[in-house]
């Protein structure tokens, strides 16, 4: 089932207040809502919380739901920052909004992309999902800068990251495209990887910009 914005903002707010910040209740006018406002009667006709009073309490489902808001939230936000590089306010609005869209599966998606990050860019704890606990136990590493490759080892190329056109259309020139095999020749003293038949050599800040599936 799928939650109006405002009904899962309250279910974060909510989550936050009482997971994170240890408060043992949260009360209507902490997350800026009354009680015949329609996103409150949704929350309560789905028995995810209960009214008591000023109070709103979560049931487990609610608990539950609101701990998987979040952790869209802030894997939102990491894509945003990591691989499309926004930042400040218009981040944290278009998290927001982009929050909604991790839905069925694509939450799963972006985990594995993201190697299945354990914090947000402000520090603040993701909670895993199933795909994170999943990869752990296969001791599946994801999606990590070419700089965590072993020499000899190789992988798929996942995407780029740079803020430097120039050096995005080098790399580009050397054939460095998402979904071409890479293989790691060197690490000390410079990167040399090798794609398709032919071995370039880079230095380490431009190796850390390669993403590589293993
Ligand atoms: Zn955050
Ligand atoms: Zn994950």
């Amino acid at each position: 089932m799928k939650l109006t914005e405002k009904a899962e903002e309250i279910l974060e707010s909510m989550w936050i207040a009482i997971e994170e910040e240890g408060r043992g209740f949260v009360d209507l006018d902490s997350v800026e809502v009354t009680a015949d406002d329609p996103a409150v009667r949704e929350l309560t006709g789905h028995a995810f919380v209960e009214l008591k009073g000023e109070r709103i309490h979560f049931r487990p489902e609610g608990r539950a739901e609101g701990e998987k808001t979040i952790r869209r939230h802030r894997l939102a936000e990491r894509l945003m920052m990591d691989v499309l590089n926004i930042r400040g306010d218009n981040a944290e609005i278009k998290a927001c909004q982009f929050e909604h869209l991790l839905n069925e599966g694509v939450d799963v998606k972006v985990c594995t992309m993201l190697n299945h990050p354990t914090t947000c860019p402000h520090g603040k704890r993701i909670p895993p999902g199933e795909c994170c606990e999943e990869a752990a136990s296969r001791g599946d590493l994801g999606v990590v800068p070419l700089t965590e490759l072993k020499s000899g080892e190789e992988g798929e190329i996942a995407y780029i990251l740079t803020e430097d056109n120039k050096k995005m259309q080098k790399l580009m020139a050397m054939g460095v495209l998402p979904g071409n095999q890479i293989v790691l020749m060197q690490a000390f003293p410079s990167y040399i990887f090798r794609v398709g038949y032919s071995e370039f050599a880079i230095d380490t800040a431009m190796a850390r910009e390669i993403f590589v599936r293993r």
